[in-house]
């Protein structure tokens, strides 16, 4: 599937890649949860792994593979996983290749779910460095002899820093270590994670992918990168005849089949049907985010504005390498004192009060007293994260329109 450009092939792709029966463009959805064998061997053979088929749809079903078939396809990976969220595709891919005693480098910038996940791993053993993931050095100095993994994100929310993946990349590789990239804030479409030699991928599917704030998932990417040869973690039984598969293996038995975080198969088809226009959407999004954050900072009614597109943002070189397309959809923004929040989130009429990202709508919410009410001051001071800090995910709307109903509030 390589002659065509991008845009070609999200709209081609599952036709072209899962052949459809009936001449359908989209894959149905397949919702039985267990499937008949005619001959009992072949049974046997899918349980050992001998033959490749479906045996129950807590591990796999004909919808989930398809879509795992278009994201590995499209991210240009050798094997990728779906789950019901994007936490469960965080969770099970570190549950599963992580052990007690092991110490990993995560950035001290992450969305909070991801970070009070975190701590339940520190209780169980796992020995975490939270470091400023925009700062390699600080990566570099935090590896030890027992460091198994990095975890960072392309663009942190909500103060939009921006991982120095290119270096870290480069670190990881040199270490031996796994580097996993949660790019769900710069989907594919605008991000190549093999070019900053990423070994996992995961990308929440709920957000920008899916895009219509309508249906939840999550996946993990395996790039091919990442030699699992020397990874110490590697079950015996999960080490079959090619290694690029070995930790993708781990991650569908530890991670999934026996976590459960199943992606439902009427959940598969929202989602690669959002796919279809995720480029078009992104492009939409990050023009309009452009626009607002650049109408906020010559406005004296903000103090501060946080967005990797503008010069004046500490990382917009390094965003500019990194990222194709644009800068992301997501900027956060404080009111000049005096100019209560509430108060003005309240009169705007087009954006929307709620968490979430990467919809369609431009949604607004100040962050400190809700997504990370429970990370507590210390934390959310060492995140950048200011009391009074709103986060906008921005939308697909007109311009015009959404830069009037910035202005509306003031009046
Ligand atoms: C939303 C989000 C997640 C979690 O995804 P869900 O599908 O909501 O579980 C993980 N990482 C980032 C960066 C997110 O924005």
């Amino acid at each position: 599937m390589k002659p065509y450009a991008l845009d070609t092939h999200l709209v081609h792709t599952d036709r072209l890649l899962n052949s459809p029966e009936d001449g359908a463009v989209h894959t149905p959805t397949s919702n039985s949860v267990l499937f008949e064998f005619e001959d009992v061997s072949d049974l046997e053979a899918v349980f050992q792994g001998k033959k490749t088929g479906h045996v129950y749809s807590r591990s796999s079903s004909g919808s989930a593979v398809a879509l795992q078939n278009l994201l590995n396809d499209l991210e240009g990976g050798v094997a990728a996983t779906v789950f019901s969220t994007g936490m469960a595709a965080i969770s099970a891919t570190l549950f599963s290749l992580l052990r007690t005693g092991d110490h990993i480098v995560v950035s001290q910038f992450l969305f909070g779910n991801t970070r009070s996940f975190m701590q339940a791993l520190e209780d169980f053993g796992v020995q975490i460095s939270f470091v400023d993931i925009s700062d390699s050095e600080q990566v570099s100095q935090s590896i030890t002899d027992n460091t198994k993994m990095v975890f960072c994100e392309t663009i942190a929310n909500p103060v939009t820093q921006v991982a120095a993946l290119q270096e870290i990349g480069e670190i990881c590789a040199q270490e031996n270590i796994i580097l996993v990239v949660d790019n769900t804030m710069t989907p594919f479409v605008m991000f190549d994670s093999k070019a900053v030699k990423s070994s996992l991928v995961i990308t929440s599917l709920t957000k920008y992918i899916a895009g219509h704030g309508s249906v939840l998932g999550g996946v993990v990417v395996d790039t091919g990168l990442f030699d699992w040869r020397k990874y110490p973690n590697i079950l015996e039984k999960y080490k079959g005849a090619d290694a690029n598969l070995w930790g993708m293996t781990q991650i569908r038995k530890r991670g999934l089949r026996d976590i459960g975080a199943t992606l439902a198969p009427s959940s598969a088809h929202p989602i690669s049907v959002g796919l279809e226009t995720l480029k078009l959407r992104m492009q939409r999004s990050c023009e309009n985010a452009l626009a607002i954050a650049r109408y906020m900072h010559a406005s004296d009614k903000f103090k501060t504005v946080h967005y990797p597109g503008l010069d004046t943002h500490p990382h917009h070189q390094r965003a500019s390498q990194l990222f194709d397309g644009g800068y992301g959809a997501i900027l956060s923004f404080e009111l000049a004192d005096g100019i209560d929040f509430r108060e003005y989130l309240n009169k705007l009429a087009l954006v929307i009060n709620a968490t979430h990202l990467g919809d369609t709508r431009t949604l607004a919410l100040p962050v400190s007293s809700t997504i990370f009410y429970e990370n507590g001051a210390e934390q959310r001071k060492a995140m950048g994260i200011s009391e009074n800090l709103i986060r906008l995910s921005v939308g697909i709307e007109d311009t015009q329109d959404l830069l009037n109903d910035f202005a509306s509030g003031f009046r």
